[in-house]
């Protein structure tokens, strides 16, 4: 068995086990998604504090078990204190942890899926305004993590035939937007959520955050969001939660 390794590692997420445990799930910079034990982290007097929570960047010392790691060192590098007092903060934050959790495989490296998904934390900790799921902040942060993962939707033809008639649907099963005469079992699309998914592709993470949350952002996401399910197998939790079906 290989010895212990040091990880730059995202929190995605936590789940408690047993008495005074827990598994947290990684996103590392080195060995990818991973999932790893924290002894003794639910315990008053833990030695942990709060450094292993959802959305902390940490470096890591992780020991490889049969399974799962387990967590020796623990040393913060970014903690996103604004994100956690704001409701859709955290609800954008937990939006795309997951979807970068769905969208890669475990143990593979993946350099840029870990610098985006940090900078678009570091853009979520500077404030959203509106609702997370009206946010174009988090609709680029899909389009881009899905652009890594090799399923970014087509937005400058129909996805179907290839023609460049106006989009007048969606198709996940097609990958992206469909013309008139394709939109067959599409989800319609409005032009503005056209322009939505054009704009969240072609400008910067920074640059999202400034524009204001809109409805037809949230109906670009739900689109994407369909894409992401019919791509994964699985639709997103925290997106139901924040109110999307
Ligand atoms: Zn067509």
């Amino acid at each position: 068995m290989p010895g212990p390794q040091k990880a730059r590692a995202i929190v995605l997420s936590s789940r408690p086990l047993g008495e005074a445990d827990r598994i947290v799930r990684l996103f590392t910079r080195e060995l990818g998604r991973a999932d790893a034990v924290v002894k003794g982290v639910r315990k008053t007097t833990s030695r942990w504090g709060g450094r292993l929570e959802p959305f902390n960047v940490v470096d890591l010392l992780l020991h490889p078990g049969r399974s799962l790691y387990t967590v020796t060192q623990a040393q913060l590098v970014d903690v996103f204190a604004r994100l956690r007092t704001e409701r859709e903060g955290l609800s954008a934050a937990a939006i795309v942890c997951e979807a970068a959790a769905g969208l890669t495989p475990e143990h593979e490296p993946e350099e840029r899926m870990f610098a985006l998904l940090r900078n678009t934390l570091r853009e979520l900790d500077k404030g959203i305004s509106g609702r997370a799921v009206e946010s174009p902040l988090v609709l680029g942060a899909l389009l881009k993590l899905l652009y890594e993962a090799g399923y970014l939707p087509v937005l400058d033809h129909c996805a179907a035939c290839g023609s460049g008639g106006r989009a007048l649907g969606f198709s996940a099963a097609r990958g992206g937007l469909v013309c008139g005469d394709c939109a067959g079992e599409a989800v319609p699309i409005t032009p503005e959520a056209v322009e939505a998914l054009a704009d969240a592709v072609s400008r910067s993470l920074a640059d999202l955050r400034e524009r204001p949350s809109s409805p037809a952002a949230g109906e670009a996401l739900r689109d994407v969001h369909r894409l992401y399910a019919y791509q994964t197998g699985s639709r997103l939790r925290a997106l139901r939660i924040a109110g999307v079906g």
